[in-house]
C-alpha cells in the first residue's frame, strides 16, 4: 500500500479513510485532525492558557505533543491516584515526557497531598473505583484550571471513547449524559471550559503516534479497570467496525450534528439551583460537594491547595477563534499539499523519530518498537484500555447527577 499523501510507501493504512500514510505524512494527518477539531468546535485562541490532563497513557501523552507541536501554550497535570503498581510508572511516563520537552507539569497525589486512594475513597464512598477516580479527576482538574488562571481543560478523549459512551448513552437513553456528551463544554457555573482535540482520532491512531514520536507510555491497564461496561461497549463497536470501517465515526460525529439539542432542557433545569461548596467552593447542588465527601468519609483532607501557579491571564476574548497551523486538510484526510521532507521507505524505526514536519523537541527513546502498525479497527499495538478510561475519567458531569467514570 503506498501512502495517500506522497505515495511512499505506507506504514499505517486507516481502513474508515481508505487510505494508507507514510509516517510523516500519518504525523500530518493527525495533526490536520486537532487543527481541524478545535477550529470546527471553537475549542482554543491562540494567546489562551490550556492545561492537559495526563494520565500516562498514550491519548494525554499524545494530545499534550500535539498541542505543543501546534504551539499552544499547554501545561500538564498530573493525578497520582495511588494505584499500587500503576500510579508510580504512570507518572514516570509523564514526567520523562515533560522533562525531555522542558515543560510545566504539575502534579498532585492523592493519598500525598489528600490522604486518601483510589480504593480507600472508592470504599469509604460506597463508590465503584472508576466512580470515586472520575470524581476525584473531574474536582481537582477543574479547580486546578480555576486556581491557576488557566483557559481550558484539555482531555484525551479520542473517537472510541467518545462513540463507547454515546453508545452506552443510547443503549440506557440516559438523556442527561448524552446532553453533555460535546467536544466542548464552556465555561460556566464555575467550571472551566472543557474540550476534547482528539475526537477525530482513533485509539489506534493514537497508538501510532506515539510509536512513530517515540513516547513512551503507559501500556498496562489499570486494575481497577476490570468490569468498566465501557469496555464492552467498545468491543462491541469495534466488531461492527470490523465489519463496516467508518461506522464508528459516522456514529459518533452524526450524533453531534443530528443530536445536538438532545436533552437540552435537562442540561438546563441539571444547572439550577447550583451553589458553592461550605468547605470548598466548587459549584455543587448540595451543601458539601461530592468531592469533599468523599475525602472526609475516606479520613482524608479534601482542602490541600493544587500547587498551580496562577499565570498571566490572557487577554482577548474567551471564545475560541480561527487557529491557523499550517496546511490543513478540509476532508477527513489530509488531501491538501504535505511536505515532503525524508520519507522512510520502510518500516519505521524505534527512538527518537526524525519525521520530516514535525518539531517538538527531543523525544525519549525507549523500548517502543515501531514496524509497519499494521490495518484493522481494533487497537494494534499496545493500546491499553484503562488509558483510555483514565482520560475519558475527566468529563464534567452536570452538577447534582451521579458520578460516573464517564
Ligand atoms: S480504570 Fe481508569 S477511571 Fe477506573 S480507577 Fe483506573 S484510572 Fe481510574
Ligand atoms: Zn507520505
Ligand atoms: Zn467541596
Amino acid at each position: 500500500m503506498k501512502c495517500r499523501s506522497c505515495r511512499e510507501p505506507a506504514v499505517i493504512e486507516l481502513r474508515r479513510h481508505n487510505a494508507g500514510f507514510c509516517a510523516p505524512c500519518f504525523l500530518t494527518y493527525c495533526r490536520n485532525q486537532v487543527v481541524r477539531a478545535v477550529e470546527e468546535h471553537k475549542m482554543i485562541a491562540r494567546g489562551e492558557r490550556v492545561l492537559v490532563a495526563v494520565s500516562g497513557g498514550k491519548d494525554s501523552l499524545a494530545l499534550w505533543d500535539l498541542l505543543l507541536d501546534l504551539g499552544y501554550q499547554a501545561d500538564g497535570l498530573y493525578i497520582g491516584l495511588g494505584i499500587g503498581g500503576y500510579s508510580e510508572p504512570s507518572g514516570e511516563y509523564t514526567r520523562s515526557f515533560a522533562e525531555a520537552r522542558g515543560v510545566t507539569l504539575v502534579e498532585v497525589d492523592l493519598p500525598g497531598d489528600f490522604g486518601y486512594d483510589i480504593r480507600s475513597g472508592a470504599a469509604a464512598d460506597h463508590r465503584v473505583p472508576c466512580s470515586a477516580c472520575g470524581l476525584s479527576k473531574r474536582h481537582i482538574f477543574d479547580r486546578a484550571a480555576v486556581e491557576g488562571g488557566y483557559d481550558v481543560v484539555a482531555t484525551g478523549h479520542n473517537l472510541d471513547d467518545e462513540a463507547a459512551v454515546l453508545f452506552g448513552n443510547l443503549l440506557h437513553w440516559d438523556v442527561a449524559y448524552l446532553a453533555r456528551q460535546r467536544p466542548v463544554l464552556p465555561e460556566r457555573d464555575g467550571f472551566p471550559r472543557k474540550v476534547k482535540p482528539l475526537v477525530r482520532l482513533a485509539e489506534r491512531e493514537m497508538a501510532a503516534y506515539c510509536v512513530l514520536r517515540g513516547i513512551d507510555y503507559q501500556v498496562e491497564e489499570c486494575p481497577m479497570s476490570a468490569g468498566n461496561r465501557h469496555l464492552g461497549y467498545k468491543d462491541a463497536l469495534n466488531a461492527v467496525e470490523e465489519r463496516s470501517p467508518g461506522t464508528k465515526a459516522a456514529f459518533y460525529h452524526g450524533f453531534l450534528e443530528h443530536g445536538a439539542n438532545l436533552g437540552a432542557e435537562i442540561g438546563e433545569r441539571e444547572r439550577e439551583g447550583l451553589r458553592p461548596c461550605s468547605n470548598c467552593g466548587a459549584p455543587t447542588v448540595g451543601e458539601i460537594c461530592a468531592f469533599c465527601k468523599l475525602v472526609r468519609r475516606a479520613g482524608g483532607n479534601p482542602n490541600r491547595r493544587i500547587p498551580v501557579s496562577a499565570g498571566p491571564v490572557s487577554a482577548g476574548p474567551v471564545s475560541a477563534g480561527p487557529v491557523s497551523a499550517g496546511p490543513v486538510s478540509t476532508g477527513p484526510v489530509p488531501a491538501g499539499p504535505v511536505p515532503a521532507g525524508p520519507v522512510s521507505a520502510g518500516p519505521v524505526s524505534a527512538g527518537p523519530v526524525s519525521a520530516g514536519p514535525v518539531s517538538a523537541g527531543p523525544v525519549s527513546a525507549g523500548p517502543v518498537s515501531a514496524g509497519p502498525v499494521p490495518a484493522g479497527p481494533v487497537s494494534a499495538g499496545p493500546v491499553p484500555a484503562d488509558a483510555a478510561l483514565a482520560d475519558a475519567a475527566l468529563a464534567t458531569p452536570a452538577p447534582g447527577a451521579k458520578e460516573t467514570a464517564k
